[in-house]
């Protein structure tokens, strides 16, 4: 599969109705919610602020996969 944020190859280690776990060498473990995938259909992520909450949600709680769900989904 392709990183959903940065489009180069990733691996997809988790999928059910609530989403999907990519681990991307780039962008590292993400959970993106089957809500934004159904978005990211008709919108784009601003790429850069995204990869910086996602950076920040790992240095606020190390324990939890960073995850991109309707609330931390950042748009263009
Ligand atoms: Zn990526």
């Amino acid at each position: 599969m392709k990183c959903y944020l940065c489009g180069l190859e990733a691996k997809q280690s988790e999928a059910d109705q609530s989403g999907e776990l990519v681990d991307c060498g780039d962008c590292g473990t993400y959970k993106i919610s089957s809500l934004v995938l159904k978005e990211l259909a008709t919108k784009k992520f601003d790429y850069p602020k995204m990869r910086d909450d996602l950076h920040r949600q790992r240095q606020f709680n190390a324990t939890s996969v960073a995850e991109i769900n309707t609330e931390s989904a950042i748009w263009v």
